[in-house]
Parts: C-alpha cells; sequence; structure tokens
C-alpha cells in the first residue's frame, strides 16, 4: 500500500468526529490524522491532540488558541483560529480526505471549500448540501472532488447503487428511494404529551448516540426532511422518487427499488462506524469495530407508513424541495434556530415545526445564483425565526 492518507477532520470532538477517529485508528498504516477541528469542549481536543499528534489543530477563537497551545507544550500541532483555520485545514495540498463533521450552517464554506479543492469529502454535515445543493454539486463536479455520504441512509443507497452510478438515477433503471427512518423517541407518544416533552427526552433517541441537535431533529423528523433533500442532491432523485418508510428497528438503513422490481437493502447494526468505515475505505472494505448482525436476537423487521400529521416537518421537506432555491436554506436556518430555541428551553417541542412553516411563509424561494444567496437566505431566516422565538415563548 502506498503511504497513508491524510485526514482532517471538521467537528472532531462530536458524534461523527469521535466514531471516524475510533475506526481511522483502528488502521494506522492507511490513516493518518492530519488536522482536528473542534468548537468548545477544548480539554477533549487537546487529549485528541495528545493522542493522534495532528498537524493542525483548528479552534474557534484564539483565547482557546492559547489555552491549547499551553496544553501541548510539544510544539507538534501548529493551532489555528475560526474559519480561515478551517479552510485552511479543509484545502491543505497535503489533505487528501476531509471528514465533513461540523453540524449545521456553520460547516458549510469549508465543506465547499474542500470540494473546490478537488478532495474526497466524506460528507456527515447533511446541512451544507440541504442549504446549497445545486452549488455544492457543481463544486464537486467542476473540481472533480469525490463526494461519498456518511449519513447511514444516504450510504446505504449508495450501496446499494450500481458501481456505474453517475450520479443521476436516470439510466440506472432505478424506480424509487426508500429512506428508512426509526421514528424518533416520539413515535408512540401520545399527542396531547408533545407539547410538554423536555429537551432531554427528545435527545433520548431509541437506537443512535448523536448530537443535541441532530437527536432533536429527529425527534420533529425534520432530520428525514433535510435527508429527503439530501437524497435529491446526492442521487438525482425527483421528491415522486423519495419516500420515508418508518422502521423501528433502525436494521434496514434504506433501500433502492429497480425498474423490474427488485428492492436492494443495506442492512447492519446501527452503528455510525459502519458508514465511515465504508467511505473512509471505499471502494474497498474494512475493520470497522461493529460486530455481526445477529439476526436471531433482532426477529422481526416493521415497516410502517410515516404519520405526517403527527410529523408535519416531512411535509416542510418535501415542499421546499418543490419550491427549490433558497427555500431548503430558509428551511434549515429556521430549523437551527428553532432547534435551538426548544434546547435553551425557550420554545416548547410543537413549536418547531409550526416556527419553520412561519418563517417559510413569510420567505418566499428566489433563485440561486451562487453562494452569497444561499448565505443571504440563511440570514434572514434566522432573522425572521429569532423575532418568532420572541414571539411564541411570551405566548407560553
Ligand atoms: P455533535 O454536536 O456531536 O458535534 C459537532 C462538532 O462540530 C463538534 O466537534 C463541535 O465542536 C463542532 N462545531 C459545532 N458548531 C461549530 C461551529 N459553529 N464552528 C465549527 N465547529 C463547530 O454533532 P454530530 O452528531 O457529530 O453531527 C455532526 C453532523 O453529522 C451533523 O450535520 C449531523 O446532522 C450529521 N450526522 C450525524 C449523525 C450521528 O450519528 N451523530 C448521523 C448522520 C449525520
Ligand atoms: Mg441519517
Amino acid at each position: 500500500m502506498s503511504r497513508p492518507q491524510n485526514l482532517a477532520i471538521l467537528g472532531a470532538t462530536g458524534s461523527i468526529g469521535r466514531n471516524t477517529l475510533d475506526v481511522a485508528e483502528r488502521h494506522p498504516q492507511r490513516f493518518r490524522i492530519f488536522a482536528l477541528s473542534a468548537n468548545e469542549r477544548m480539554d477533549e481536543l487537546a487529549d485528541l491532540c495528545l493522542r493522534h499528534r495532528p498537524r493542525y489543530a483548528v479552534v474557534a477563537r484564539s483565547a482557546q488558541a492559547d489555552a491549547l497551545r499551553k496544553r501541548l507544550e510539544s510544539g507538534f500541532t501548529e493551532i489555528l483560529t475560526g474559519s480561515q483555520g478551517l479552510e485552511r485545514i479543509a484545502t491543505h495540498a497535503e489533505t487528501d480526505c476531509v471528514m465533513a463533521a461540523i453540524v449545521g450552517a456553520a460547516g458549510l464554506e469549508p465543506t465547499i471549500a474542500a470540494a473546490r479543492a478537488g478532495k474526497k469529502v466524506l460528507l456527515a454535515n447533511k446541512e451544507a448540501l440541504v442549504m446549497a445543493g445545486p452549488i455544492f454539486m457543481e463544486a464537486v463536479r467542476a473540481h472533480g472532488a469525490t463526494l461519498l455520504p456518511i449519513d447511514s441512509e444516504h450510504n446505504a443507497v449508495f450501496q446499494c447503487l450500481p458501481d456505474s452510478f453517475s450520479g443521476e438515477l436516470r439510466g440506472h433503471g432505478v424506480r424509487r428511494v426508500l429512506l428508512t427512518a426509526s421514528g424518533g423517541p416520539f413515535r408512540d407518544v401520545p399527542l396531547e404529551r408533545l407539547h410538554s416533552v423536555t429537551p432531554d427526552e427528545a435527545c433520548a433517541h431509541p437506537n443512535w448516540v448523536m448530537g443535541r441537535k441532530i437527536s432533536v431533529d429527529s425527534a420533529t423528523m425534520m432530520n428525514k426532511a433535510l435527508e429527503i433533500i439530501e437524497a435529491h442532491w446526492l442521487f438525482g432523485a425527483t421528491h415522486e422518487q423519495i419516500e420515508v418508510v418508518v422502521h423501528p428497528q433502525s436494521v434496514v438503513h434504506s433501500m433502492v427499488e429497480y425498474a423490474d422490481g427488485s428492492v436492494i437493502a443495506q442492512l447492519g447494526n446501527p452503528d455510525m462506524r459502519t458508514p465511515i468505515a465504508h467511505a473512509l475505505a471505499y471502494p474497498e472494505r474494512i475493520e470497522a469495530g461493529v460486530g455481526s448482525l445477529d439476526l436471531f436476537r433482532i426477529g422481526r423487521l416493521d415497516f410502517i407508513a410515516p404519520d405526517f400529521a403527527r410529523f408535519p416537518a416531512l411535509k416542510l421537506g418535501y415542499r421546499a424541495l418543490k419550491e427549490g432555491g433558497t427555500s431548503p436554506a430558509t428551511l434549515n436556518a429556521a430549523n437551527e434556530i428553532a432547534v435551538k430555541a426548544f434546547l435553551d428551553r425557550r420554545l416548547p417541542f410543537l413549536a418547531i415545526t409550526a416556527l419553520i412553516e412561519a418563517v417559510m411563509n413569510e420567505s418566499p424561494a428566489r433563485a440561486l445564483a451562487g453562494l452569497d444567496d444561499v448565505i443571504d437566505a440563511d440570514l434572514d431566516a434566522r432573522r425572521h425565526a429569532e423575532i418568532l422565538v420572541g414571539k411564541m415563548s411570551l405566548q407560553r
């Protein structure tokens, strides 16, 4: 084998970041930790730097950089700050592969920069693709980047598509993409209880341990709404071709149905190290630390139609996809503000989706000419959403 691939992990202290390090560490001949970034939890970042000795670490602010420098007295790791630091590691000539695992819109610019630098980009940060779909995909095409999905559903779809897949379902005999969804912690909770559920209840996902933002997104099913849009851009699937299937066991990670009636599924334990290892080593297969699937213990697999009344976020996902232009960026930004307000106990759970719908109603979709339009729509939606959070919390 040639020299190890240099990995830059954006969002190294998060759930995806740590799982990436866990897989990479099992294969020191294949992967070298070249750069790590984190926004908070500096003690954890310092421990990761001492363990993996990356060439670069990126933090948000200069005070954090000073504190980190003191902890890493050897000077082996150069410490950079802010968006310039993220861009530097995402585009560095020696970076081979970028794991985009920052949560939310904050990941957009470094992830697009990695695509424009023609890197191998492992995409966990679905929000970046949702916001800027056409611009993101054009950057991948124009600069010869390799884009591999980390989201378990999209990684599963990718595995179920033929090797010849070219980024467009057309011509591959695909009828539908079936995205599975666990239904989150509130799938069966009586509707009247949903008014008063707490952030900790929303973050207690039945099958996956994830960061708090995506956990709330799973509870509202906004996560699936974002994933519908993500599937559109990754696979060239129309909104009619994308169907959501509630599957409480989270064993079938998604499916592809072909014109001849065949349905190909990817199964596995719900462990993000599987899609991470798949993308890291693609097209080879490597050990991920994930145990064998015990079908006898699981016993049965259930599939249920999604309840659009209980989870109106799903409708908003399809709506944003159909509207196109700035609409997905508006949806995403309003969601980020609403989720933060819910986690800060400034907004009740059921108000999250209501607020997003109100912001979408106030912000008609505009065409996207470039990244500035995405950023403007994002800022506008955040402003609207903050005003609504203020009003809605006064009404409580
Ligand atoms: P997390 O909250 O656990 O970690 C987020 C990471 O991003 C942390 O390292 C944090 O320091 C960093 N970060 C946060 N805000 C930042 C900012 N403003 N600037 C720079 N860095 C910042 O989140 P996660 O669960 O690991 O999710 C990361 C991404 O992966 C999300 O887009 C999520 O939707 C996606 N994803 C996660 C999972 C999962 O199982 N956790 C599954 C599929 C997709
Ligand atoms: Mg997912």
